[in-house]
């Protein structure tokens, strides 16, 4: 029987529809649904990685939905978090503003110095829309907190593994 070295709670956060369970489905069942479902409440997925030096880290996989503004649910979300994907759409700059300001106050709010890496979402649609932002802004405002800035696609799974491992790395080194 294995038993894992560590478990974790990894909380998936950002805007609506920005592609944080479709990112999730793509990581643990290899996946992806090309209609939108809102997610209700906070689901959970589990799913083990295995570390750069071989230790076995097994996620708790944290995704909210809409219903967010509720104290209860945010303060459940958020209780026991060891680490965050802060998630933006690379098609909509809103949302790359409101990761990084509102959802990253909560996160500093709830979870002081807890590791997260931001996210760029739906990189594969960059090619058919263009870029509406400047991903030198992203790189900058990651240096600021000893991050990193990786852009992803649900869709097509690019960087998708590499985002969890990344997060799960910088989870255990601040537990060991
Ligand atoms: P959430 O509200 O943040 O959980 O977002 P969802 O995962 O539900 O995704 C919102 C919409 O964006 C859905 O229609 C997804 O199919 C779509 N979507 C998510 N990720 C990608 C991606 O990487 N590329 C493209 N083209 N669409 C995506
Ligand atoms: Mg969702």
């Amino acid at each position: 029987l294995m038993s894992s070295s560590y478990k974790v709670k990894l909380l998936l956060c950002g805007p609506a529809a920005v592609g944080k369970t479709s990112l999730i489905k793509r990581f643990v069942k290899s996946s992806f649904q090309a209609d939108y479902k809102l997610t209700i409440g906070v689901d959970i997925l589990t799913k083990d990685v295995t570390l750069s030096n071989g230790e076995i880290c097994t996620l708790s996989i944290w995704d909210i939905g809409g219903q967010k503004r509720f104290e209860f649910i945010r303060t459940t979300f958020y209780k026991g978090a060891s680490g965050a994907l802060m998630v933006f759409d690379l098609t909509r700059a809103d949302t790359y503003t409101e990761v990084t300001s509102k959802w990253f106050d909560e996160v500093a709010r709830y979870c002081p110095a807890m590791p997260v890496v931001l996210i760029g979402n739906k990189a594969d649609l960059i090619e058919k829309l263009g870029r509406v932002m400047d991903p030198a802004a992203a790189q900058a405002w990651v240096d600021n907190i000893n991050s990193i800035y990786i852009e992803t696609s649900a869709l097509e799974g690019q960087n998708v593994d590499d985002a969890f491992l990344e997060i799960s790395e910088r989870m255990v080194s601040k537990m060991r």
